[in-house]
């Protein structure tokens, strides 16, 4: 049996182009879609991700508007900023780069985003839609390795999924998107009792755990479709390597198909941010949903 490696590098750039292709039938209209993107504090792995973000968004045709405030500002002055943003209607996706520095309530700072602009999909408006089966924006995270699966596999109704985590931002996203594909789902997490038999049921894995390598070819069903979320930074042999949640050798040997780390689901994250981007400004003007870039 050979085993598809999902390149999540190209398929990143196939929905850039969508996203590129979507911005120029806006601009036909005079409607330029702009991203703003807030920055707190010099956390040097978020500068480098507010980059990327920035760059890939002018690269697609939109608008970028970077806020980059010293560590020190208010919770107050940050809450001014986003109301200013919320207001302004050149902007149709505003995300808050997390963590915050620890004087700032995140849940409250994430909760004053226009839901309508919460390209993050972390307002918890846009997380009860989800978990009510209505028009989300969606966690990009989640929604590239949705985006994948669909890619790759078709129709993902009535297989058996499940999600290694159970965190807001990932698993439990993840978890409702696959249920709303109609996959049976299962969520595990660290008090999960015999961890690898309850893998070893999924006909998709998804491994958002944040522990290099945990999950092994003895957690994958033969032919499951394994998604490995995580990065993870690790010394070997005297190199620092980005390693997923998933160790790629012996799962690859098991799995049908298996993305890889780097060059799978990471890619997928800003694509979706752009998506996400693009179907808000789409939402804002009442036009229709972007084919293909939505949940
Ligand atoms: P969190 O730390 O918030 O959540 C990890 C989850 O894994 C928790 O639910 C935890 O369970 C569970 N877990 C931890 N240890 C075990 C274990 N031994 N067995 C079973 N479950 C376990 O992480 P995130 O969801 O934020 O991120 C997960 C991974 O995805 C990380 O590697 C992160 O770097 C990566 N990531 C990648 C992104 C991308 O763009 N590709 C974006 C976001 C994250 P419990 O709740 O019981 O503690």
């Amino acid at each position: 049996m050979t085993t598809t490696i999902i390149d999540g590098k190209a398929f990143a750039a196939k929905v850039r182009g969508q996203v590129a292709g979507y911005v120029a039938g806006l601009k036909e209209r005079g409607i330029i879609p702009g991203l703003a993107v807030v920055l707190v504090g010099e956390d040097p792995a978020s500068q480098v991700y507010v980059r990327n973000k920035g760059k890939q968004t002018v690269e697609v045709g939109m608008n970028s508007y970077e806020h980059k405030l010293p560590v020190d500002t208010s919770e107050a002055d940050l809450l001014a900023l986003i109301a200013r943003l919320n207001a302004d209607p050149a902007v149709h996706g505003i995300l808050v780069q997390l963590p915050l520095p620890g004087h700032m309530n995140a849940d409250l700072v994430i909760n004053a985003i226009d839901p309508a602009k919460d390209v993050d999909g972390f307002h918890i408006s846009n997380v009860g839609l989800l978990g009510t089966g209505q028009k989300a924006m969606v966690p990009c995270t989640p929604l590239g390795c949705l985006m994948m699966l669909r890619d790759h596999l078709g129709s993902l109704s009535g297989l058996n999924a499940v999600v290694v985590g159970r965190s807001n931002i990932v698993g439990k996203p993840m978890a409702q998107l696959l249920l709303g594909d109609s996959c049976t789902v299962t969520i595990a997490h660290s008090r999960t009792k015999d961890l690898p038999e309850v893998c070893r049921r999924a006909d998709i894995l998804v491994a958002a755990v944040g522990r290099p390598e945990m999950v092994t070819g003895a957690f994958v069903k033969p032919g499951a479709t394994v998604i490995d979320v995580g990065i993870n930074r690790i010394e070997r042999d005297g190199k620092m390597k980005l390693v997923g949640d998933v160790h790629f050798e012996s799962a690859a040997a098991v799995a049908g198909a298996i993305t890889p780390v780097p060059g799978g689901v990471g890619p997928m994250t800003i694509a979706c941010l752009l998506a996400n981007t693009v179907t808000a400004c789409h939402r804002a003007n009442g036009l229709p949903e972007p084919q293909g870039l939505t949940a």
